[in-house]
């Protein structure tokens, strides 16, 4: 199973990636998880992505694609993966494509979470991570609007965007998920 998730920050990625890979034993690939290792660890990738995040900014599309084409590479890919938090930008996923065709694979199913700009305001209160200040979040909602959601015309028009209510308890979020990539 080849999927990418895909929702403003807050949306419930996190937690419903969670569920289908233990459920469906695949990797999940979360370009976030993966930059704040690097920061945290101290190294080149973590100096140059450290202050874009701190500012809700956007890596360079270069630096996060190498990342997961590296990636995409372990054998625990073979049977696929679930991506969190990229492509975020149409270079990316163009780039991603390419990565998959050559590996002769590619995404099955595109899952969009959506939730109102609101609803994540109160539900990012509670989380208190670095990049989690009302500044930093409103910026990474615009950034979202602007550079990332003109990823969904580009899924849909391919016929592999699956729109998900992203507002509801966690078992009714995961059944329409389910439901939707039939599984
Ligand atoms: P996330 O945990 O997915 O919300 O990512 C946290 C931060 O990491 C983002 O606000 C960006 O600064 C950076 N980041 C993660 N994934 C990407 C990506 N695919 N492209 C560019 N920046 C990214």
């Amino acid at each position: 199973m080849h999927l990418v998730f895909f929702g403003p920050p807050g949306a419930g990625k996190g937690t419903q990636a969670q569920k289908l890979i233990s459920d469906f034993k695949i990797p999940q690939i979360s370009t976030g998880d993966i930059l704040r290792a690097a920061v945290s660890k101290g190294t080149e990738l973590g100096k140059q992505a450290g202050p874009l995040m701190a500012a809700g900014k956007l890596v360079p599309d270069e630096l996060v694609i190498g990342i997961v084409e590296e990636r995409l590479k372990e054998p625990d890919c073979k049977t696929g993966f679930l991506l969190d938090g990229f492509p975020r930008t149409i270079p990316q996923a163009e780039a991603l494509d390419k990565v998959l065709s050559k590996m002769g694979k590619k995404i099955e199913h595109v899952v969009s979470l959506e939730v109102p700009d609101q609803v994540i305001h109160e539900r990012m209160k509670g989380r208190g991570r670095a990049d989690d200040s009302p500044e930093t979040v409103q910026k990474r909602l615009d950034v979202f609007r602007e550079q990332t959601s003109p990823l969904k015309a580009h899924y849909a028009k391919v016929g592999l965007l699956r729109t998900i209510n992203g507002v509801g308890s966690l078992d009714e979020i995961y059944g329409s998920i389910r439901k939707q990539i039939g599984a």
